[in-house]
C-alpha cells in the first residue's frame, strides 16, 4: 500500500470529519423494525424504509426458512450459466405484473438496475433527459451511456420540455425520474412527464423506490397514484425497501427491452444471481400485498396521524401523502447546526430519526426527515410526537404554547 496514499486519506478523513460530514455507523444490536436497539439502548425507528413493516414480518422470514430449507444458499453462478431457478422467473413474471408491465428483469440491487438500463438502449445518438434530483445511481448509469444528457429542473415541467427540444434531433429520447424524490416525499408530475413524452415520443423510465408497493390505490407505484396503469415504459425498482428490504432490484418494460437487457446489460451478465432465499421472501410479500390490505391502511392511517400531530404542534411539514415527511428548519439561522442538534437530542429521548444538511439538501434547507412505517402503532407515533414537542420547545423550533 502506497504510505503516501495512505496519509492522503486519513488527511481528507479527518478533514471530513472536522466539517462534520463524516458519516458515522449506528450499530442495531436487534432486527430492524419500529423498535430496535442500538448500542443496547431500545429506541423508535423513524428513518427506515421498511415503508410496510415487511422486514421481519413472521409470514415473511417464514417463507425465506421454507425456501432456505428448499432450496439451499446461494447459486454460485450468474444467471446465464446456472443461476437462474423456477423461482426467479416466477418472481420476475409476478414483479412484472405487480407493477403492469409486460416483463421484468431482476438485478442485485436497484444501483445494478439503473447501471445497466441506460448503457444498452441508448447509443451516442440518442439522448437522456434527467431530473436535476434523481438518485446518484441514475446519475452513474447515465454516465456509463454515450447518448448525450440533459439535465431538467427539478419537477418542472417547462424545463422539461425545454431540454426535450434541444434533444429534437436524437434518435431516441429517454426521460428518466424519480417516481418519489426521498428527501422530501415529492412525486413527480407524471401525467404532465407521459403528455410531454407522448408529443415528442420520448420513452419514459421511472425509478419507483420509494414507491413500489404502497403509493398508489392498489400500492402498484407512482403510476398507480395518478391512475396511469396504463402508461407504463420503464420502471426500475428495488426488493430493499418496501417489498421487505432485504436485497435485490429490478427492470420492468416491455419484453423485448427485458430480452435485450439479459443479453447486454452487464451488471446482469457479469454479477451473481440473487439468492432464492430473497426470491422466495419477496413472492410472500406480493402474496401478502396481493391478499392482505393491512399493510398499507396502517401506513397511510400512520402517515397521516404523523403529519397532522407535527402540523399541529407548530412543526413547518409540507403538505402531502407520503410515508417520507420533512420536518424543515428553514425559518431558522443555523439551520445545518439546528437539524444535528435535534436529531441528536431526539435520540437521547428515544427517538431515531436523521437530520440532513448541506451538501445532502442545498444550503438553508435543512430538516429532520421520518419514514412513516406500518410497523409503527399508534402509541409509538405519539411518543415521537411528545419528544418532538419537547425538544422542539427546548431549542426555540416551536413556541411554548
Ligand atoms: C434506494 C434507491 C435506489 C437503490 O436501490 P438499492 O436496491 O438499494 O440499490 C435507487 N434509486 C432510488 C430512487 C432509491 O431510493
Amino acid at each position: 500500500m502506497s504510505e503516501s496514499m495512505r496519509q492522503l486519506l486519513a488527511g481528507e478523513l479527518a478533514a471530513l470529519d472536522e466539517q462534520g460530514l463524516l458519516k458515522d455507523e449506528r450499530v442495531l444490536d436487534s432486527p430492524q423494525g419500529a423498535e430496535i436497539t442500538v448500542g443496547g439502548r431500545p429506541v423508535l425507528n423513524f428513518c427506515a424504509n421498511n415503508y410496510l413493516g415487511l422486514a421481519s414480518d413472521p409470514r415473511v422470514v417464514e417463507a425465506a426458512r421454507r425456501t432456505l430449507d428448499a432450496w439451499g444458499y446461494g447459486l454460485a453462478s450468474v444467471r446465464f450459466i446456472c443461476g437462474t431457478t423456477t423461482l426467479h422467473e416466477q418472481l420476475e413474471r409476478e414483479l412484472a405484473d405487480f407493477v403492469g408491465a409486460e416483463d421484468a428483469i431482476l438485478y442485485a440491487a436497484c444501483f445494478d438496475a439503473n447501471g445497466g438500463v441506460f448503457e444498452p438502449l441508448l447509443g451516442k445518438d440518442s439522448a437522456i433527459v434527467t431530473d436535476q434530483l434523481n438518485h446518484a445511481s441514475i446519475i452513474d448509469g447515465v454516465r456509463l451511456a454515450k447518448a448525450r444528457r440533459y439535465i431538467y429542473a427539478h419537477g418542472d415541467v417547462d424545463s422539461l420540455a425545454e431540454k426535450l427540444e434541444e434533444a429534437r434531433g436524437a434518435r431516441f429520447r429517454l426521460i428518466v425520474t424519480d417516481g418519489v424524490f426521498s428527501m422530501d416525499g415529492d412525486l413527480a408530475p407524471l401525467p404532465a412527464i407521459y403528455e410531454l413524452a407522448r408529443a415528442h415520443e420520448a420513452t419514459v423510465l421511472v425509478d419507483d423506490c420509494h414507491a413500489t408497493g404502497f403509493v398508489g390505490p392498489d400500492g402498484r407505484g407512482t403510476h398507480d397514484h395518478y391512475g396511469l396503469m396504463d402508461h407504463v415504459d420503464l420502471i426500475t425498482t428495488t426488493l430493499g425497501k418496501a417489498l421487505g428490504g432485504g436485497l435485490g432490484g429490478a427492470t420492468c418494460g416491455p419484453r423485448e427491452v427485458v430480452a435485450w437487457l439479459r443479453q447486454k446489460s452487464r451488471p446482469y451478465l457479469f454479477s451473481n444471481s440473487l439468492p432464492p432465499v430473497v426470491c422466495g421472501a419477496t413472492l410472500e410479500v406480493l402474496r401478502i400485498l396481493r391478499e392482505d390490505p393491512t399493510p398499507r391502511r396502517r401506513l397511510a392511517a400512520n402517515q397521516r396521524r404523523m403529519r397532522q400531530g407535527l402540523v399541529d404542534l407548530g412543526f413547518d411539514v409540507d403538505p402531502g401523502d407520503h410515508p417520507i415527511m420533512a420536518v424543515h428548519l428553514r425559518r431558522f439561522e443555523d439551520d445545518a447546526v439546528l437539524a444535528q442538534r435535534m436529531s441528536r437530542d431526539l435520540l437521547a429521548a428515544g427517538i431515531y430519526c436523521i437530520g440532513f444538511s448541506f451538501p445532502v439538501v442545498p444550503r438553508g434547507l435543512a430538516r429532520i426527515r421520518l419514514q412513516a412505517s406500518a410497523a409503527h402503532t399508534e402509541a409509538q407515533i405519539d411518543r415521537m410526537l411528545e419528544a418532538f414537542a419537547t425538544v422542539g420547545r427546548r431549542l426555540g423550533v416551536i413556541g411554548t404554547g
